[in-house]
């Protein structure tokens, strides 16, 4: 059996990159899923990838922004009202915000940033918690990144945010283990997604191929990661395999973020 048959599981951030990867994963082995993106676009094309590897897979697509407390309520709201219950949550929608030296950061690039990748994560951690904590099961991924766990450079926002969720996945992860819902991070490097094209503009508008290449240079694997990469962490962590895996954060780097 596969191991995600008759589960039900959310994935906000679906409508691209490592959320549709992971999206595309659990609908093949058989998960019932709730994608949640503020692109319909990025949602319709999701829903479209899906339907061609898994017909028979039920989907809800919904449109929410996660910066939005009460869109988060909605989306955990309209699974429930499904599906009947939640097993698996990826936490995962989140910008990079504009790069720039810390004194030309502006406060309110700041704090959208901190509101989507920040707030965005703890809103979910909190109306998804509570429907696990009833069940007496679930699983939680939630989306930190390198920059979470080590000093980037000109992203006051993100590296904020990012150690930010950490702290959150640590917190909740200890709080929530004796409910039988356990709560890890992913810590991504640089994973060849719409989100990594987009920095490597802002790093050189003129010639971001260049930027690209130097850039996995100093990594031990010299490539890029594979969404479809993260996707198999996840799965794991979100899976019935990683049943005494809880509160951590995992990179998932090619080995960047421990060099010296
Ligand atoms: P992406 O840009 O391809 O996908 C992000 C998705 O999130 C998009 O579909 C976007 O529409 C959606 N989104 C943005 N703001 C939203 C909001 N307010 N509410 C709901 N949805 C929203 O990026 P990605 O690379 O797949 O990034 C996914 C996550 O992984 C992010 O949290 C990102 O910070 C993190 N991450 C990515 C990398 C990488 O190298 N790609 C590395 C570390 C961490």
């Amino acid at each position: 059996m596969d191991r995600f048959t008759d589960k039900v599981v959310i994935i906000t951030g679906a409508g691209s990159g490592l959320g549709r990867a992971t999206a595309l994963q659990l609908a093949a082995e058989g998960a019932k899923l709730t994608l949640v993106d503020v692109s319909q676009a990025g949602l319709d094309a999701t829903q479209a990838a899906i339907t061609d590897i898994a017909a028979s897979a039920e989907i809800v697509s919904i449109i929410a922004d996660v910066s939005n407390e009460d869109q988060v309520k909605g989306y955990v709201k309209q699974t429930v009202a499904t599906f009947g219950r939640i097993d698996g949550f990826f936490n995962n929608a989140g910008i990079e915000g504009k790069q720039s030296l810390t004194e030309n950061y502006a406060g309110d690039e700041f704090a959208k940033v901190l509101g989507i990748n920040l707030s965005g994560v703890f809103y979910g951690i909190k109306h998804v918690a509570a429907v696990m904590r009833e069940q007496g099961s679930g699983s939680i991924v939630n989306t930190a990144s390198v920059g979470g766990i080590r000093g980037v450079g000109n992203q006051s926002g993100y590296a904020a945010a990012k150690h930010g969720v950490v702290g959150l996945t640590r917190n909740s992860g200890i709080e929530y283990g004796e409910f039988g819902v356990r709560i890890n991070a992913v810590a991504p490097g640089a994973i060849w997604t719409p989100m990594v094209e987009a920095s490597l503009r802002q790093v050189d508008p003129v010639n971001p191929e260049k930027a690209g290449e130097e850039f996995i240079q100093i990594n031990p694997t010299k490539r890029y990661g594979k969404p479809e990469e993260v996707a198999d962490l996840v799965s794991y962590l979100l899976s019935d395999k990683s049943t005494y895996i809880n509160a951590q954060v995992i990179a998932i780097d090619g080995g960047q973020s421990q060099k010296y």
